[in-house]
């Protein structure tokens, strides 16, 4: 199974992620996650993706395309792979058909989480993310319950900083929506409830 996951920031696409990729036994490959572990790690890409994500805009696509260009040479792709927060841009899907044409392995669905706004500045302003394993928390969680963690709050989850990662996600990621719908590809869903009646849906629609 090779599918991605397309919704607003704040959707839960990290946390079915998670489930989704358990569930069908394929990676999780999170654009979001690896620039973080490179800023973590104080690695030349990572320094080069701080100054977009720190103000909520999207690192170039040209850095992003080869990055994920790179991770689909490992491996475990064969198995299949899911694909969170990639892509973000109609260019960045135009690369990813071509790369996925020409290793003879084209997506088999998208699914697209759908949440309002307003929801949305709730869940991210009240969410903490574990420094240890990224594993997201309300904001009442004392420590990770996985790792053991710290929890922090991203500085991309403020207040601020979400209002301009909305108007990107509207600008130029909602337009990929269409993109995939004339590709035959999109399963929408709501991404309201727990995280267990969204992974149901979540499941049923990319069974289909
Ligand atoms: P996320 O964890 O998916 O919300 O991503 C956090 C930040 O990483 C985004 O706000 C962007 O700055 C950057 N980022 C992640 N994925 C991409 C992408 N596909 N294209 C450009 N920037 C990205």
């Amino acid at each position: 199974m090779r599918f991605i996951l397309v919704g607003p920031p704040g959707a839960g696409k990290g946390t079915q992620a998670v489930h989704l990729a358990t569930h069908f036994g394929i990676p999780h490959i999170s654009t979001g996650d690896i620039f973080r572990l490179n800023l973590k790690n104080g690695t030349p890409l990572g320094l080069q993706a701080k100054g977009f994500m720190d103000k909520g805009e999207l690192v170039p696509d040209s850095v992003t395309n080869e990055m994920v260009a790179d991770r689909l040479t490992h491996p475990d792709v064969q198995a299949g792979f899911l694909l969170d927060g990639y892509p973000r841009t109609t260019a960045q899907a135009e690369f990813l058909k071509s790369a996925l044409t020409a290793m003879n392995s084209p997506l088999d669905a998208v699914l697209e989480m759908t949440i309002d706004n307003s929801e949305i500045v709730k869940r991210l302003s009240g969410r903490r993310t574990c420094r240890g394993c990224g594993k997201i928390y309300p904001a009442a969680q004392p420590s990770c319950d996985s790792c053991g963690g710290e929890l922090y709050q991203r500085d991309d989850d403020k207040e601020e900083v979400i209002q301009r990662r909305l108007e990107v996600y509207a600008d130029q990621t909602a337009p990929i929506v269409g993109f995939y719908r004339n590709e035959g590809l999109l399963r929408t869903i709501s991404a309201l409830g727990s995280v267990d009646e969204v992974a149901g849906r979540a499941i049923s629609a990319l069974s289909k």
